[in-house]
């Protein structure tokens, strides 16, 4: 299975973290994820001998197969020049292979081999010879917010070799698991790299054999080959990490095999021991941001950002144990993300300390108000499968993570770690569903019923609140459906000490008092520990609530060359359509999401932001300078027309820097300002002030 990077902004295929670059969608092909608790396993022996020039790979794969399969899946661009059944009969291709068009969701046309009709329904071994020609161009290979963009399956050529398991270039069945041993035959310098182990590497005559075993199932198997440099260490007996980087850069190499080891070391303290016998960080020529079994592919770009060793790439290697080797049984959904996020993203926040997990958290909540503001486009999380948009990752990824988060107070860290530790061990290399986890926690059908096969969220109301001189008493309230919440309350007394209090809801309303003797402040689950919908004074504007949206209008107040057609090329790239129009000061009247560029003064005044003044090309931003002649701010703003409503400012000193500020900002959605250096370089950015929540009561 191949991960997507990340879990930050919905970038469309690599997914990536907290402050972006890539962020990938796709966790897995759809309806292929994980597999079912007992399931079959293919067994795949291949040969593969690859001409470059003719991009060209010379396949021959003796597979075993077990009993009861269908039929199965290779690729449209393969051409088969024997296939032969038990005993090495020959067998027609024409008969037993049919080409299937185009499935929308199955990726494209494919070719269906019929195993009744090659006499296997009982199992048995199976030859397949083919060539097939794989010249995907990669230069279209790009990410954009939302969608998946010239992704490509497989190419072959002196750039390098890239064959995923999407083209098909080796036989799948679906619902069964594969095991592999290859052996590889390129030119003299091209280094393979795959899931598994590499057990022979010999150079002669201008070719190099390399061998790969990968006796662990697993659901497909991806393969890369280019020119690298190198370099692996031990990290224990048993287990190597390496590098396979298309530079010789040290310190790069340096940093990831420092990285591996210490989320190598963390997880097996934390989850159970590592699975493979090597983790291998590997570059890719073009952008990609995939984790695999037992490696990563990220493009060379994304690799020498400076925090993906510390955020997203740790995220790669904790699919080792979440999802490569513990796969989704999808009867109840897709966890694995949620649980990757927890041990990963969420769990180095609270490393870094209470305050950043805090926010993490209440960025999850921002992020489901924002992205599933509208009914239509939630869903419960038994239906998740994988992310291709803002609230597939808002509910997949931050209502799943969530779950965790709330199972973790349910029962206590240790618990809570004990019952990981136990799933992995059950289900290493085998499926594992939501209700292995719920059970290992000891949270019943309640608990699932609530936060698994409902969608939505809880939404809550603090009433009736009364400083006593001896207690605080309150009433908290629910919607409909009702949902049973154990409710932290923060009271704070006299000079200033707090007390941690949980109040358990399960009605539509309830009652409390709370013994605090000269209590001055009562906060309702201020940390946001809840998966619950915020209410909106709980949420300052940020730009996702802008990208949330699916139609934005932008607005030009006069526009005149060379603005208009920067303003028209932003346009296009913000609304990633060729047909995003800009109007000449006119507010839409319709539903769409306001996008302000460069507003003349008039307009700006109405866009005020608390902490902001902007007075020519100066701006004033809580307490510093910036001028526009080296910096560019984007803000988001209430809507002056549409209370209730975000907006979009931007405002750039240069109508040259306009088009490409659409993909800068793109990745800094939960803010809500930024301020862009001109040309490149990481924004400074931060979030206006939320305002008084409901959910605070002061004496
Ligand atoms: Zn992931």
């Amino acid at each position: 299975m191949t991960y997507p990077l990340g879990s930050g902004r919905p970038h469309a295929r690599l997914g990536i973290l907290t402050a972006c670059v890539l962020a990938a969608g796709v966790c897995a092909g759809a309806g292929n994820v994980g597999a079912a608790p007992s399931t079959p396993v293919l067994t795949h022996e291949v040969e593969a001998v690859f001409d470059i020039d003719g991009h060209t790979v010379t396949l021959s794969d003796r597979l075993i197969l077990p009993a009861g399969l269908d039929h199965l899946r290779l690729g449209a661009g393969l051409t088969f020049t024997r296939i032969s059944g038990p005993g090495a009969a020959p067998l027609d291709a024409a008969a037993i292979v049919t080409r299937v068009e185009d499935v929308p969701e199955q990726g494209g046309p494919w070719q269906r081999l019929d195993v009744a009709a090659a006499g296997l329904a009982g199992g048995g071994e199976l030859l397949i010879e083919a060539h097939g020609t794989f010249h995907a161009p990669v230069d279209q290979v790009e990410f954009s917010r939302e969608n998946v963009g010239g992704e490509i399956s497989a190419t072959i050529s002196a750039e390098g070799i890239y064959l995923s398991s999407m083209s098909g270039w080796l036989a799948t069945a679906d619902g069964a698991l594969g095991t592999y041993d290859l052996r590889l035959d390129t030119p003299a310098g091209y280094e393979t790299v795959t899931q598994g182990q590499r057990i022979e590497h010999l150079e002669s005559g201008g070719r190099l054999r390399t061998r790969w075993r990968s006796p662990d199932p697993s659901d497909s198997l991806d393969l890369v080959a280019n020119r690298f440099f190198v370099t692996c260490e031990t990290i224990r007996e048993g287990l190597e990490s390496c590098t396979y980087l298309l530079s010789d850069d040290p310190p790069l190499r340096a940093t990831y095999l420092e990285r591996t080891r210490a989320y190598i070391a963390m997880y097996e303290e934390m989850i159970g021991p590592y699975p493979y016998a090597k983790f291998a960080t590997v570059e890719n020529w073009f952008p990609t941001g995939y984790g695999m079994p037992s490696y990563t592919l990220l493009g060379g770009q994304v690799l020498r950002l400076p925090f993906i060793p510390y955020t997203s790439f740790g995220h790669e290697i904790a699919h080792n144990w979440w999802g490569n080797s513990v796969f989704v049984d999808p009867a109840e959904g897709n966890w694995c993300e949620g649980l990757t996020t927890w041990c990963a993203d969420y769990h180095y926040k609270e490393l870094e300390g209470a305050p950043a997990a805090r926010e993490y958290r209440r960025n999850l909540l921002k992020d489901y108000a924002a992205y599933v503001d509208d009914p239509a486009k939630d869903f419960p999380l038994s239906a998740f499968r994988s992310r291709h948009s803002g609230a597939t990752r808002a509910v997949g990824y931050g209502k799943s993570m969530m779950v965790f988060h709330m199972a973790d107070r349910l029962i206590g860290r240790e618990r809570f770690l004990a019952a990981l530790r136990d799933v992995a061990a059950a289900h290493r290399f085998r499926a594992a569903a939501w209700s292995d986890f719920l059970g290992a926690f000891g949270l019943g059908d309640d608990f699932a019923a609530q936060w698994l096969t409902r969608t939505g969220a809880p939404s809550l109301a603090l009433a009736d609140v009364r400083f006593e001189a001896g207690a605080v008493s309150f009433r908290l309230r629910q919607g409909e459906p009702l949902y049973t919440l154990a409710v932290p309350v923060r009271v704070t007394g006299p000079g200033g000490a707090e007390t941690e209090h949980v109040v358990t809801l399960s009605g539509g309303e309830a009652s409390f008092t709370l013994p605090v003797a000269g209590a001055t402040r009562l906060a309702v689950d201020p940390d946001c520990h809840l998966f619950r919908r915020l209410d909106p004074a709980e949420i300052e504007p940020t730009i996702s609530q802008v990208f949330g949206s699916d139609r934005h209008a932008f607005i030009v107040d006069a526009p005149k060359e060379p603005l208009a057609a920067a303003a028209l090329a932003f346009a296009r790239a913000f609304a990633e359509s060729d047909t995003a129009v800009v109007s000449d000061g006119v507010w839409p009247a319709d539903d769409r999401t306001a996008v302000v560029l460069n507003p003349g003064p008039a307009l700006l005044a109405r866009l005020t932001a608390p902490g902001l003044t902007v007075s020519g090309r100066t701006i004033f931003l809580e307490g510093r300078r910036f001028s526009l002649d080296a910096a560019d701010l984007v803000y988001a703003a209430a809507d002056p027309e549409r209370p209730g409503r975000t907006a979009l400012v931007v405002l750039c000193g240069s109508p040259e820097r306009l088009p490409g500020l659409a993909d800068r900002v793109s990745h800094y959605g939960k803010y809500s300002w930024l301020i862009l250096p001109a040309g490149q370089g990481r924004p400074e950015r931060g979030n206006w002030a939320a305002g008084a929540s409901p959910l605070l009561a002061v004496r």
